[in-house]
C-alpha cells in the first residue's frame, strides 16, 4: 500500500485502574500478568485511546458518547469489536487510516517483548500495514498512579486520509 497523504490528525488518551487477578489485555492481545485493567468493557486502554484518536480526527463523537459505560450492551465488550466498529464509522465518514503512533505508559509488566504482537494486532484491526503503526512502551519513572503500578495509561495520535470519490 502506498503511503497516503494525511488530511486530518486526531489524538486520544485513556487511563484504566489495575486490579489483582484477571486477564490483562492491551492492543487486543492477552498479556501474562498478575493484574488486569478494570473497565466496563475488557479495559483495553490502548484500543480505547486508538478509537478516540480516530473519532477525533474524523470529527465524530468520542467513545464515551458512542459506547457509554451506562449501557449494559457494552458490558465486558471486546475492545477489538469496538475498534472495528469505529473503523467502519471512519470509513463511512469518508476517511482511511494513514498512520498511527501509540505510547503505552506502564510501570509493569515489561512490554518490550509484546510490542510486535501488539503492532500486528492493531495493524490488522485498522487494515493498514504494520509499518504504518508505531507502538512505544514507557514507564512513568515511579511517579503518580502509573508509576506506582496502580494504572496503565495510553496516548495515541492518528493521521487520516480523505477518501476521494473517483466518480
Ligand atoms: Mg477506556
Amino acid at each position: 500500500m502506498a503511503t497516503r497523504a494525511i488530511d486530518r490528525v486526531g489524538i486520544g488518551t485513556d487511563i484504566h485502574r489495575l486490579e489483582p487477578g484477571g486477564q490483562l489485555r492491551l492492543c487486543g492481545i492477552e498479556i501474562k500478568h498478575d493484574m488486569h485493567l478494570l473497565g466496563h468493557s475488557d479495559g483495553d486502554v490502548a484500543l480505547h485511546a486508538v478509537a478516540d484518536a480516530l473519532l477525533g480526527a474524523a470529527g465524530l463523537p468520542d467513545i464515551g458518547e458512542q459506547y457509554p459505560d451506562t449501557d449494559p450492551r457494552n458490558a465486558g465488550m471486546d475492545s477489538r469489536h469496538l475498534l472495528t466498529s469505529v473503523v467502519e464509522k471512519i470509513s463511512a465518514a469518508g476517511f482511511a487510516v494513514a498512520s498511527l503512533d501509540l505510547v503505552i505508559h506502564a510501570e509493569r509488566p515489561k512490554l518490550s517483548g509484546h510490542k510486535e504482537s501488539m503492532r500486528d494486532c492493531v495493524a490488522k484491526l485498522l487494515a493498514i500495514p504494520q509499518s504504518h503503526v508505531g507502538i512505544k512502551a514507557k514507564t512513568n519513572e515511579g511517579l503518580d498512579a502509573v508509576g506506582r503500578g496502580e494504572a496503565i495509561a495510553c496516548t495515541c495520535v492518528v493521521g487520516l486520509a480523505l477518501l476521494v470519490d473517483s466518480n
